[in-house]
């Protein structure tokens, strides 16, 4: 399954295979989008962009993303 994660150093949108909490471009804590994939892959580019801005604002980042409770499932998420 893939999902996506907001890394705010790479300004960019990973998609992943699994539940990522660290970017595996900069090894710097990940966001995960509660969007599903398929959702993403749906859209157009503009659509795309103004997701970027939500991704890119700290409080709209809150409203669509999700903590996932994985970290019992990883306990060495360093
Ligand atoms: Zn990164």
């Amino acid at each position: 399954m893939l999902y996506l994660h907001f890394c705010g150093n790479c300004d960019r949108i990973h998609i992943l295979s699994g539940h990522r909490t660290l970017c595996p471009a900069c090894d710097t804590q990940l966001t995960e989008l509660k969007t599903p994939y398929v959702t993403y892959i749906g859209w157009n580019v503009s659509q795309r962009e103004d997701f970027m801005e939500k991704c890119r604002n700290p409080l709209s980042l809150q409203k669509i993303s999700t903590v996932y409770a994985m970290r019992k499932y990883h306990p060495r998420n360093e």
